[in-house]
């Protein structure tokens, strides 16, 4: 199965959760079985290429992608966490969202210090929640030098905030437009 096919298998919803954006569903990918491996397999080649030692997936979408990447590697993943939901103490991370802002938090105890850390999202738009990821989880002691998103959006930018951060970006995907 080509990008070109799991790029089929995306739903696209007008004006969700908002007027104005389109929303890329990924659901109607995982829905499908031959899909959901394909682009597993495609995630999981770019991590082992990029030396990864453990996945990170942000809550919630890039949990699926994430530990299924993990478990086909026979690497921990760890999950980076909306606040409020992690039962030890937590390392935390503050970052703006168009109105307002948002937390995310990481179990420090979960990164071993210097392991190269492989992010996993369903997609990039601004790329605001996948910066803050890669600051907690080198802030907890990972070496991030790679992400991967089934889906980019690269008239907003995101990818390219992450590359100039210092990050190489994949995505399986691209789509013009928000
Ligand atoms: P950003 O921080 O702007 O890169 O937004 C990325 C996060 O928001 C990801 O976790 C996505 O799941 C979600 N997201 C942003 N825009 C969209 C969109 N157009 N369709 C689906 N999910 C989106």
């Amino acid at each position: 199965m080509t990008a070109d096919d799991l790029k089929l298998l995306i739903r696209t919803i007008p004006d969700f959760p908002k007027p104005g954006i389109l929303f890329r569903d990924v659901t109607t990918l995982i829905g499908d079985g031959p899909g959901f491996a394909a682009a597993t397999a495609l995630l999981a080649d770019r991590a082992r290429d990029a030396g990864a030692e453990l996945i990170a997936g942000i809550e919630a979408r890039g949990f699926i992608f994430g530990a299924a990447v993990a478990a086909r590697l026979g690497l921990p993943f760890v999950p980076v966490r909306k606040p409020g939901k992690l039962p030890v103490p937590v390392l935390a991370i503050d970052y703006a969202l168009e109105y307002g802002t948002d937390t995310l938090e990481v179990d420090p105890g979960a990164v071993p210090q210097g392991a190269r850390a492989v992010l996993v999202d369903d997609l990039i738009a601004t790329g605001g929640t996948a910066l803050a990821a890669v600051e907690l989880l080198r802030s907890a002691g990972g070496s991030v030098s790679q992400s991967l998103f089934v889906i980019d959006l690269p008239d907003l930018g995101g990818a390219a905030r992450l590359r100039a951060a210092g990050l190489a970006v994949h995505a399986l995907m691209a789509f013009e437009g928000h």
